[in-house]
């Protein structure tokens, strides 16, 4: 068997973690090449003795220097990079075939853009990348051949009910709709007043998963699932028309797909992202990834139609798809904006869908024809959203 050679973006993230833990157990098939993150030098430490990469990169240059002196001290033989082109440096350096593509927001947009024009197999975490940059990244994987496998636990999900040789054809696959589940997320069954009133810490309590601060707001606010539409669009060619939300809080039907026969398929497993990373680091095998088996006796699956009039993120997200250009961009970062300041208690939280609101009104209909235009809405749109929420107090 031939090992597959991997680059880790945001390996001390929670993807992160998981995607360790799924390659620790399969040592005769994967070898880390680099792994990546920001700030956090001790777990950068931690995964440098456990795994053994050629490289670690810290984005921050105070926190490389820190780890660099401490790699030195313990003889890892790992040589230490600072700074955002280094990583994109080693998501393209020719040793690495496959990259995990787990950084958080914008930030890892060109990384993960430049991988999939170098023709890499890209397990895409980071949903932002395609929110913001959708054509111009399904463009360069079409020019490379690169590969594209989902790692999002809803996109997953359609990916594997999907058929085998899906080629973003609906009417010839014959299928109807892709039917995304939302947990609905710690405030589904608040009044709007409480959601209002809501803190930090009780919006990143996610009642089925554990991930990153940002992304649990997100789930909080339903921009998420907004976000998700969005993935869904670039990633399986599909029209908004033919994407669907459904909320199911318990977390096991992770999402389906609706067939022009009648059929519905859906995948479904215990709320574990072991299982999505494992689908995609061994695909197309299937290999052990630590989970536990589902256990169905006794359980009641419930469905119920998600309420936009309290989360207000989600009707933002299929409005931003269906006004085009650069109108996700501009979205993503005025939510990623919003969320940092919601985060510092510096703003309530239904500031978030307003900021979003306002700097679609103000920034819509900017050009959205490369990569340079993207990146302009992304920085005016911080900027209309910093503005805004500066003039609000939390
Ligand atoms: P996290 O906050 O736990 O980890 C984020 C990682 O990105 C860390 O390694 C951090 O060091 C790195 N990072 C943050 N800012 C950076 C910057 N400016 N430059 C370079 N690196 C930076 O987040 P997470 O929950 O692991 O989520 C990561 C991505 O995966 C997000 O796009 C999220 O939407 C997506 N995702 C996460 C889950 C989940 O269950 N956690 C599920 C589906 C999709
Ligand atoms: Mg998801």
């Amino acid at each position: 068997m031939k090992r597959r050679v991997l680059t880790i973006l945001g390996a001390t993230g929670t993807i992160g973690v998981n995607t360790l833990d799924v390659v620790a157990r399969h040592p005769d098939r994967f070898e880390i090449f680099a792994l990546t993150g920001a700030t956090q030098v001790e777990r950068m430490l931690e995964q440098c003795r456990t795994h053994r990469p050629r490289y670690a990169v810290m984005s921050e240059p105070a926190a490389a220097a820190a780890l660099r002196v401490r790699a030195a001290e313990e003889g890892l033989g790992v040589e230490v990079l600072e700074g955002a082109a280094a990583l994109t440096e080693v998501a393209i350096a020719p040793e690495v075939d496959t990259l995990m593509a787990a950084i958080v927001g914008a930030a890892g947009l060109p990384a993960t853009l430049a991988a999939a024009q170098a023709g890499k197999r890209i397990l895409l975490a980071n949903k932002e990348t395609l929110v913001v940059s959708g054509q111009l990244f399904m463009d360069a994987i079409a020019a490379s051949g690169a590969e594209l496998l989902p790692i999002d636990s809803e996109h997953n999900a359609i990916f594997q009910a999907l058929p085998g040789d899906f080629s973003g054809d609906f009417e010839q696959a014959g299928v109807k709709a892709l039917w995304l589940t939302a947990s609905g997320g710690p405030f589904r069954t608040l009044p709007a007043e409480a959601i209002a009133a809501a803190t930090p810490e009780q919006a990143v309590a996610h009642p089925n998963w554990v991930m990153g601060r940002k992304i649990s707001v997100d789930s909080a606010s339903l921009m998420n699932k907004g976000l998700e539409v969005i993935e869904a669009r670039w990633l399986f060619n599909a029209r908004p028309e033919q994407i669907k939300v459904v909320v199911h809080p318990q977390s096991i039907v992770h999402s389906m797909v609706e067939y022009a026969d009648g059929s519905v398929i859906a995948q479904m497993g215990t709320p574990d992202m072991r299982t999505p990373i494992a689908y995609a680091l061994g695909f197309p095998e299937r290999i052990d990834a630590g989970v536990s088996a589902l256990e169905l006796m006794g359980r009641q699956l419930t469905f119920e139609a998600p309420d936009t009039a309290r989360f207000p993120c989600l009707q933002l997200a299929f409005d931003a798809l269906a006004a085009g250009g650069n109108a996700a961009a501009v979205l993503n970062a005025a939510n990623e904006v919003a969320v940092a300041r919601f985060l510092d208690g510096a703003v309530p939280f239904n500031a978030i869908a307003a900021s979003i609101a306002h700097a679609l009104g103000r920034l819509v209909g900017g050009a959205a024809d490369t990569l340079d235009d993207l990146l302009e809405a992304d920085r005016q749109a911080r900027s209309v959203a910093d503005t805004y929420l500066g003039a609000l107090r939390a």
